[in-house]
C-alpha cells in the first residue's frame, strides 16, 4: 500500500494529485516521510485579553463584527472581530471569488458566535491583529497539531488527514537498525508516528533524534562501502627502496610530514586494508607522503595509483613522481582522458602486466579497462572533488590500501559526512622557511595601488594571479567577464606585462595555458576560481582576489595557498567592498589567521557546509531531518555504531534487508 499512488488516499482526485507533485509527493509513503515543518501547540486556549503582540496561539473569542470587501482582481477581504472584556482582537482573510455572491470563508463564519483561531499576534492600526488565522467552529483537540508545506489548494486540514490515513500503513516499514544500535532509541514506527502527532515536543524530540540517527547511520554505511573491514596486502618490504627514496629527497621532513608516514606505514604494514584521510593545509607537503606510500607498495611488489581531479593536477603530479621515483627504478605513466588511443592501449596494457608501478591519473584510471597487475595502494588527491563511490572504485580495483589526501582541512562533523569515518592524520606544520602569506583587505578604490603593486613584483621575477569570482549566473557571460577584465588590465594598469587568462569554458587550452603559466611563460594569469585546486607555481607570489566578499572563506584559503610555496614573501590581496558588516567580519578572520581548521569552523558558522564542500555538492539536500551542524553529537554516534557493525559484520550478511537498500541507493548515487 505505501508504494500506492496519493490518487488512492480519501479526497484526491486529479486537481489535488497535482498539487501534491508539486510538494514532491507521488505515493503514500512520501506523504509518511514528509514530516511537519513545525507544530502548533494546541494545548492551551487563550483568551483575547490574555494576548499580547508576537503570541503564536490558540485563541477563543466572542464574535461581535464581520464583514466583506470586495478588492479588485475578484479578491475579498474578510475581516472578523473577536472581543474579551477588555481587548478585540481583528482578524482578516483574503479569498478569491468568482462572480458577485459572499465568498465560501463569509458564508462559513457567518452566524458564528464564537470562534477558535489559530495564528501569529501582531499589532495594526486598529490594535491586535491576526492575518490568516486558522480558525475552528469548535474548540480543536488539544496536543501539537502537525504544520506540513503547503501549496494553493492544499490545506492543513487536508494533510494531516492524509498523515493518518499513511500512517495506518506504518506497520509495512521495516526496521532499519540493528538490535543492538537501536538500543536506546525509539523503533522505527513510532518515531515516524510521533513526528507526525507527537504527544508533547519532549516525545517528538526523541523521534526526530531517532530518525537522525538512522540517517546518518545509513549514510555512513554507504560511505564505508560494504565489504570492508577485509584484509589487504601487509606491506612489510625490507626497506631498501625507502631508504633511498627519503635519502634523495632534496629538503628535510617536518615534524608533521614524519609522524604521516610512521601512521601510515603501520597502516600498510597491517594486515587490515588501510582507510586513512590525511588532512594538511596547502603546502604542508602531502605529495611527498603519497609518494613515500607509493614507494612502499612497490617494494612490497606491489602497484600503487595516484588519483587527482583535474587533467593539469594529474600531468603535474605525474612528473613530480616521475622525477622522484624513476632514480629508484620505478616506473610511472600517466593516464588520463585526453591521452591518444595507442598510448593509452599500450599503457593499459603495462598497468595489466605489472610493467608501471605507480599510475598516476584522472577519472579516468577507475574505468573498466584499467585493471592491475597487483594494486596494493590507492591514494586520492583532493578527493572532495570525487564521488564516495569513485574513491571507493579505485581501491576496489585491488583491495587496496586507501590514502585520501585533503587540502581542505575541514571540522569533524563534516569530514564525517564526506569521507566517513577514516582514520585521520593531520600534517599541522608547513615546511620550514615559509612565511605567512600577507593578507590584507583592500578597498576597491585602492585598486590602482594593488596593479602597481603587481608590476613591482614581476618586475623582480615573481608572478601574480589575478582572480575574479564567478558574478554572473551562466558560466558563459562569468568567462566572457574575465576575457573582458584581462583585456582592460592587458591594455591598461599592467601593459607590457605578459597576461594570460583562463576560464573554465575554454576547452583544450586550459591546460596549456595553465602549464605555461606554471613554467614562467607569463607573469599574471588572470582567471576564474578554475586555478583553485592543486596548481603549483613557486614563483608566484601575489593573489590578487576581486570581488574577495563573494567568496567562501575556505575558497580563499585555498586561492590564498596557491601563494607562498617558496621561501618568498607572499601577498595575497582582497580587494572588497566592506559595507556589510558580516562581509567585513569574515575576511578579518581570513586576514588573521592562517589555520585552515579554524577557517573552516569559520565558514561552517557562517555559510554553512555547501561552501566547504565547493559549488558541486552544495546544491544537494543531503539529510531529510538531519543537520550535520546541530546534530553533530548524533552524527558522532552513528558513525561509531556503523563503523562497529562494519568491522563485525562487513558484509552485512546479517541484515539483508539494510544491505538491499543500501546496495538500492549506492547504484543510484
Ligand atoms: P600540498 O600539501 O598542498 O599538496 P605539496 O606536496 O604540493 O603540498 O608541497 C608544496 C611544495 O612544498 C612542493 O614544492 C614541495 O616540493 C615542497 N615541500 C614539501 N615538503 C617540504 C619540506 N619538508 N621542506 C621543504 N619543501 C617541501
Ligand atoms: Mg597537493
Amino acid at each position: 500500500m505505501l508504494d500506492q499512488p496519493v490518487e488512492n488516499l480519501p479526497g484526491v482526485g486529479r486537481a489535488r494529485t497535482m498539487r501534491l507533485h508539486v510538494l514532491g509527493l507521488y505515493t503514500v509513503k512520501d506523504i509518511l516521510f514528509s514530516f511537519p515543518r513545525e507544530y502548533w501547540d494546541f494545548t492551551k486556549v487563550h483568551n483575547v485579553d490574555d494576548l499580547a503582540e508576537g503570541m503564536e496561539c490558540l485563541v477563543c473569542g466572542r464574535v461581535t463584527g464581520l464583514r466583506e470587501q470586495a478588492l479588485r482582481g475578484g479578491k475579498r477581504l474578510i475581516t472578523a472581530q473577536l472581543a474579551g472584556t477588555s481587548k478585540t482582537l481583528t482578524t482578516t482573510w483574503f479569498s478569491a471569488v468568482k462572480g458577485r455572491g459572499a465568498s465560501y470563508l463569509y458564508k462559513r463564519l457567518q452566524g458564528r458566535r464564537v470562534l477558535w483561531l489559530y495564528g501569529t499576534v501582531k499589532k495594526g492600526v486598529y490594535g491586535l491583529e491576526m492575518a490568516n488565522g486558522e480558525w475552528y467552529a469548535e474548540r480543536p483537540p488539544g496536543g501539537l497539531h502537525p504544520v506540513y508545506p503547503l501549496t494553493q489548494g492544499i490545506t492543513q486540514k487536508m494533510r494531516r488527514r492524509w498523515a493518518a490515513c499513511a500512517l495506518q500503513h506504518l506497520h509495512e516499514l521495516y526496521e532499519r537498525l540493528p538490535g543492538h544500535v537501536l538500543n536506546g532509541y525509539l523503533g522505527r514506527q513510532d518515531a515516524i508516528a510521533s513526528m507526525h502527532f507527537p504527544r508533547s515536543l519532549e516525545e517528538q524530540q526523541a523521534a526526530r533524534t531517532r530518525l537522525v540517527f538512522e540517517e546518518f547511520f545509513l549514510f555512513q554505511l554507504g560511505l564505508h562501502g560494504i565489504d570492508i573491514g577485509a584484509d589487504s596486502v601487509a606491506h612489510r618490504p625490507d626497506g631498501t627502496l625507502i631508504h633511498a627514496f627519503l635519502k634523495a629527497l632534496p629538503f628535510s621532513l617536518t615534524a608533521g610530514q614524519r609522524r604521516a608516514l610512521e601512521v601510515i606505514a603501520q597502516d600498510m604494514e597491517s594486515q587490515q586494508q588501510m582507510r586513512r584521510l590525511l588532512q594538511g593545509d596547502v603546502g604542508s607537503g602531502k605529495t611527498v607522503v603519497a609518494m613515500y606510500a607509493a614507494v612502499k607498495a612497490v617494494e612490497s611488489r606491489g602497484q600503487a595509483a595516484i588519483m587527482v581531479p583535474t587533467e593539469v593536477l594529474a600531468r603535474q603530479m605525474a612528473g613530480r613522481v616521475e622525477t622522484a621515483l624513476k632514480p629508484l627504478g620505478i616506473s610511472t605513466a600517466l593516464l588520463t582522458g585526453n591521452i591518444n588511443s595507442a598510448e593509452r592501449r599500450k599503457t593499459l596494457q603495462r598497468i595489466e602486466d605489472g610493467g608501471i608501478h605507480v599510475a598516476v591519473g584522472t577519472h579516468a584510471l577507475i574505468t573498466d579497462q584499467v585493471r592491475f597487475h597487483r594494486l596494493t595502494l590507492a591514494v586520492v588527491d583532493e578527493q572532495h572533488r570525487f564521488g564516495v563511490r569513485q574513491r571507493l572504485a579505485l581501491s576496489d580495483k585491488g583491495h587496496a590500501d586507501l590514502l585520501v589526501m585533503s587540502a581542505t582541512p575541514i571540522p569533524r562533523s563534516l569530514a564525517l559526512t564526506v569521507y566517513g569515518d577514516l582514520d585521520t592524520i593531520l600534517i599541522p606544520d608547513k615546511p620550514a622557511g615559509r612565511h605567512d602569506v600577507d593578507t590584507r583587505l583592500i578597498h576597491p578604490n585602492n585598486r590602482t595601488d594593488v596593479y602597481r603593486f603587481v608590476r613591482q613584483r614581476v618586475h623582480c621575477g615573481e608572478q601574480a594571479f589575478v582572480v575574479f569570482p564567478l558574478i554572473e549566473e551562466s558560466e558563459k557571460i562569468g568567462a566572457k567577464a574575465v576575457v573582458q577584465e584581462a583585456e582592460y588590465l592587458r591594455t591598461g594598469p599592467l601593459s607590457g606585462l605578459r597576461v594570460a587568462v583562463l576560464h573554465g569554458q575554454m576547452a583544450k587550452d586550459k591546460d596549456a595555458i595553465m602549464e605555461a603559466f606554471a613554467s614562467g611563460e607569463y607573469d599574471v594569469l588572470v582567471s576564474t576560481t578554475v586555478i583553485e585546486v592543486g596548481m603549483n607555481v613557486p614563483r608566484a607570489t601575489v593573489m590578487v582576489i576581486e570581488n574577495a566578499e563573494r567568496f567562501g572563506l575556505a575558497q580563499l584559503h585555498q586561492l590564498r595557498g596557491r601563494v607562498g610555496r617558496s621561501h618568498q614573501q607572499a601577498y595575497c590581496l582582497l580587494l572588497a567592498d566592506l559595507h556589510s558588516g558580516n562581509g567585513k567580519n569574515r575576511l578579518q578572520v581570513l586576514r588573521d589567521t592562517t589555520d585552515g581548521l579554524a577557517i573552516a569552523e569559520q565558514d561552517l558558522a557562517f555559510r554553512g557546509p555547501g561552501d566547504l564542500l565547493g559549488v558541486r555538492q552544495s546544491g544537494e539536500p543531503w539529510f531529510r531531518l538531519a543537520d550535520i551542524i546541530r546534530d553533530r553529537a548524533v552524527l558522532e554516534k552513528a558513525a561509531a555504531a556503523a563503523k562497529e557493525l562494519l568491522r563485525h559484520d562487513g558484509a552485512l550478511q546479517a541484515y539483508p534487508t539494510l544491505r538491499e537498500e543500501l546496495d538500492h541507493t549506492n547504484r543510484k548515487g
